[in-house]
C-alpha cells in the first residue's frame, strides 16, 4: 500500500501550535502519516502561520517539488488560502480531488563579486539598497540595454505574485498572477537636475534578464534582501536578475479567486 504523507510545518505561536494539533488528529484518523519537518515523499505541504511562515518554509526546504498550502494564523495571510476554521471544509475538499495547482514562478538572482558569484532565489522580490542609509548609484540594463542610471535608495524587483507584497507598499502595481512578468519599482528615486531616475515602477515580459551594476565606488555599500532576508557581500560588481524555471506548486481550492483575496485584504 502506497504511504499517505502530509508535512506539516508551523511557527511557534500557541494558536498555530494548537491548530497543527487539531489538522494531525483529522490526517490521522484519514489515514496520513504526518511529519513536522520536511518528508520529502510527502504529497503536500501545509504551513501554519501567516505569510512570513509561509515564505520561511519555501527558503528553509529550498523551494520544494511538493504542493503547497497554508492555513493563517498569522496577520494578512495572502499566501495562506485557508482559515483554521475551514480546516474540515479543506479536507473534504482535498479528499475529493476539488482543488487545482497553480505554479507560480519564483526569480533568480545571481550576484557577482569580484570573486565569485552565488545565486539566491524569492518568490515576492529581491530588493537591492542602499547599506546605513546611504544614496545608491546603479546601472540599470534590460537585455544587455541601458536603460537608466539609477539614483536613490534602491531598487526592488518584484514576481507577479509578490506584487501585493513590499512591491504594493511603495507604489508598484498590483499585478494579476496569470501575467507573468517581472516588475521593477524605484525606492525614493532622486529626480533632480543632479539625477535623473524614473518615478514609476517598470513592468518587463517574463523573458527579460536584468543587470544592475553599482557604482564602483557603492560596490560595498548594497544590500540584497531577497523576501526578507538580507545578504551582504564585499565587492558587487554585477547583480543579474530573471525568471526561474523552478515553480512553487499552490495547491488552490476550485472557488480561488485572487481579486476576491485583493478586495478582503486590502480594501
Ligand atoms: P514580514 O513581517 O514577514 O511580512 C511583512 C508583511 O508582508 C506581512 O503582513 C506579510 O503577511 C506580508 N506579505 C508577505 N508576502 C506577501 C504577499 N505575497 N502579498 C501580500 N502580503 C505579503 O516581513 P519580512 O520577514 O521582513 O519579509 C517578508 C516579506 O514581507 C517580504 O518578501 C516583503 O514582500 C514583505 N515586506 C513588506 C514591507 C512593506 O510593505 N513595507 C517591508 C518589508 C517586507 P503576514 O502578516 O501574513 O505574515
Amino acid at each position: 500500500m502506497t504511504r499517505k504523507i502530509i508535512n506539516i510545518l508551523h511557527n511557534d505561536k500557541d494558536f498555530s501550535v494548537e491548530t497543527a494539533e487539531y489538522l494531525k488528529k483529522q490526517l490521522y484518523k484519514l489515514g496520513y502519516e504526518v511529519f513536522n519537518n520536511f518528508n520529502e515523499d510527502a504529497e503536500l505541504i501545509i504551513s501554519i502561520g501567516g505569510d512570513g511562515s509561509f515564505l520561511w518554509t519555501l527558503h528553509k526546504y529550498d523551494f520544494p517539488d511538493v504542493p503547497i498550502i497554508g492555513i493563517n494564523t498569522g496577520h494578512l495571510g495572502f499566501f495562506t488560502e485557508i482559515t483554521p476554521d475551514e480546516i474540515d471544509t479543506f479536507l473534504e475538499k482535498y479528499i475529493s480531488g476539488d482543488y487545482f495547482l497553480e505554479e507560480v514562478h519564483t526569480m533568480k538572482a545571481t550576484i557577482c563579486t569580484r570573486n565569485n558569484c552565488i545565486e539566491t532565489r524569492a518568490i515576492n522580490e529581491i530588493v537591492i539598497k542602499g547599506d546605513k542609509s546611504r544614496t545608491v548609484h546603479l546601472s540599470i540594463s534590460v537585455n544587455n540595454d541601458l536603460i537608466q542610471k539609477f539614483s536613490g535608495d534602491g531598487i526592488l524587483v518584484s514576481t507577479s505574485s509578490g506584487s501585493t507584497a513590499y512591491n504594493y507598499s511603495i507604489g508598484g502595481s498590483l499585478v494579476d498572477p496569470k501575467l507573468n512578468v517581472l516588475q521593477v519599482a524605484p525606492l525614493a528615486p532622486i529626480n533632480t537636475n543632479a539625477y535623473r531616475s524614473f518615478t514609476s515602477s517598470v513592468i518587463l515580459p517574463s523573458d527579460t534578464i536584468i543587470k544592475v551594476n553599482p557604482e564602483y565606488r557603492f560596490e560595498n555599500s548594497i544590500v540584497i534582501v531577497s523576501d526578507g532576508t538580507e545578504y551582504r557581500f564585499a565587492g558587487i560588481t554585477e547583480v543579474s536578475l530573471q525568471l526561474s524555471e523552478l515553480k512553487v506548486k499552490m495547491l488552490r481550492l476550485k472557488d480561488f479567486n485572487f481579486w476576491g483575496k485583493v478586495i478582503s485584504k486590502f480594501l
